[in-house]
């Protein structure tokens, strides 16, 4: 970690601001309490950026996150958009740093919290620890291969299609992420693809194998993605580091971050390629939207944005101890009963976004003096 690492701060809309506010306040307590010098700047992105500049991505937004050691967003869109032409729409904001940053691989967390293990769906015994990693390919696949269309037969028939390519590279440099993940995290890699259908897929398989060779230390697996599918739900502990392409990704993750309840508990993180000076382009942020329900009522829950910002702290500025740190006092706050309005349970404690916020400050300053008593 450089000794003044630069942090940039998007809030975007809706909940957007409020929740990274609350991540801010995580920000000023390592700086105060742990030295990180961290310094931060903010600019515009989505519904509020086309308000002030007439685009929702400003030139100047890009210039910062080119410079900036990593970005911690917060959400975009909402329904005062809704009606604009889509290259203005807040989303495009989104897709154009994703795309210029060269954002191809993102990162998906599914831990779920002790205090949280009833509120899931599934039960308590198949989820109690759970703490996978998903690593989807982001920009290429069936959602960008080319040709794509719909198309009016000689028959009068239409035909949709769309292709599911990959290139060699294109794997091979998600491959080394999750790779690289995995030796930090559990040593396991499940590589899912559907190898027995898709060529394209084979081709997938083929590359992990072969990328395999370079980390001794990381035990690969494949799985077929309709069994991966059955086994997230019935035995989602056995997993580490799941990769995979960016539609079976999109679909796994979803399901995944579901095992672990709310929305507004779900991290995230977005990788480019390292530089030759070492950095990575990376985007972190919540898996939820801008939540234009509850936006400007004290209502969200921060914790995914924060816990978005403990894994910039791990992946960016290699500051496991300091993500750690973040994720035990997510773990304290809800032990100790607080739980905002998505998360509530009977006889908890419900509080605002900044009352949660604060009682994760309280968490690590408790944290910290426990340590000094030992
Ligand atoms: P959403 O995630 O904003 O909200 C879905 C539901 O979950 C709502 O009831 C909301 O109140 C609740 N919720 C979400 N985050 C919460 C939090 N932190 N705390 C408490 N409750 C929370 O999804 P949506 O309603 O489908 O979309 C709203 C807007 O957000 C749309 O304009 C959409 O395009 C945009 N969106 C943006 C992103 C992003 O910025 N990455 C992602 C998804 C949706």
């Amino acid at each position: 970690m450089s000794a003044s690492p630069f942090i940039l701060l998007i809030s975007g809309d809706g909940i957007g601001k409020e929740v990274i506010a609350e991540a801010e306040k995580i920000i000023h307590w390592l700086n105060d309490h742990h030295k990180t010098g961290i310094h931060t700047d903010t600019a515009l992105l989505g519904g509020v950026a086309y308000d002030a500049t007439g685009t929702p991505f400003p030139k100047e937004t890009l210039e910062k996150a080119q410079k900036a050691d990593a970005i911690l967003l917060g959400a975009v869109g909402g329904p005062k958009w809704e009606a604009l032409d889509y290259s203005v729409r807040p989303e495009r904001g989104l897709l154009g740093i994703r795309k210029e940053l060269g954002l191809f691989a993102n990162l998906r967390p599914a831990l779920c919290f002790d205090a949280l293990a009833d509120a899931s769906t599934l039960k308590r015994e198949v989820i109690a620890g759970l703490d996978i990693l998903i690593v989807r390919e982001l920009t290429g696949g069936l959602y960008f291969g080319e040709p794509k269309g719909v198309e009016t037969l000689p028959n009068g028939e239409k035909r949709g299609f769309n292709t599911l390519t990959y290139t060699s590279s294109e794997i091979q440099r998600v491959g080394r992420v999750a790779f690289e993940l995995a030796q930090k995290r559990g040593k396991k890699l499940c590589s899912i693809d559907k190898a027995n259908v898709l060529e394209s897929t084979e081709l997938w398989r083929q590359e992990m194998i072969a990328l395999s060779k370079d980390y001794p230390d990381v035990a690969l697996s494949h799985m077929y993605v309709d069994n991966a599918a059955m086994q997230l739900v019935r035995n989602p502990r056995q997993f580490d580091v799941i990769v995979t392409e960016n539609m079976f990704g999109d679909i796994l993750s979803d399901c995944a971050a579901m095992l672990t309840g709310s929305l507004g508990m779900l991290p995230s993180a977005s990788l480019g390629t390292k530089g030759k000076d070492g950095r990575q382009p990376a985007l972190y942020e919540p898996v939820h939207g801008s939540a234009p329900d509850i936006a400007g009522q004290n209502k969200a829950n921060p914790i995914a944005t924060i816990l978005s910002l403990a894994m910039l702290l791990r992946y960016s500025l290699d500051r496991g101890d300091l993500a750690d740190l973040i994720e035990k006092a997510v773990t304290q706050t809800l032990a100790d009963g607080y739980r905002t309005g998505d998360i509530m349970q009977p006889g908890m404690k419900q509080v605002s976004t900044t009352e949660m916020g604060d009682a994760l400050v309280k968490a690590m300053n408790d944290q910290k003096q426990k340590g000094k008593a030992a």
